[in-house]
């Protein structure tokens, strides 16, 4: 993967911008978080860092902060949406065997229903 410097932009970019006009549930100086275009669950939220950091694999040391920040953020965010006592789930997919489609790490905070089991059977 290359690294922050040459890496490709994608469409969170945009949204983190506001070049794109999604709705922003949050934004401060590291993280922003907006729905899921496609949600996969009656809340679908996405947090991700203003920094390009294209997989989890290329995550530094120095991000260490911003990695903790979406964690917070995410916490805040589904007591927000009123699904923090029954519970939800917070997924980062990782490359090709991960399901990751968009080259701009982020998390996935799902709940608002029962989610089954975690990895569907093959
Ligand atoms: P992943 O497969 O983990 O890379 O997840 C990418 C997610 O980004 C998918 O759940 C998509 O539905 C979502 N997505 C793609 N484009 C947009 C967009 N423009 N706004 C909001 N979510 C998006």
């Amino acid at each position: 993967m290359a690294d922050n410097n040459t890496a490709a932009e994608t469409i969170f970019s945009k949204i983190i911008r506001q070049e794109i006009p999604a709705p922003l549930l949050f934004q401060d100086e590291l993280v922003s978080a907006f729905r899921d275009i496609s949600p996969q669950a009656k809340s679908h939220i996405l947090i991700v860092p203003n920094k390009l950091i294209p997989t989890v694999n290329d995550i530094e040391a120095e991000d260490e902060l911003t990695i903790g920040r979406m964690f917070t953020v995410a916490k805040k965010l589904a007591k927000a949406e009123g699904i923090a006592e029954d519970g939800y789930r917070l997924i980062m997919n990782c490359n090709q065997h991960g399901g990751q489609e968009v080259y701009h790490i982020h998390l996935h905070l799902v709940g608002g229903e029962p989610l089954g089991r975690m990895l569907n059977p093959k």
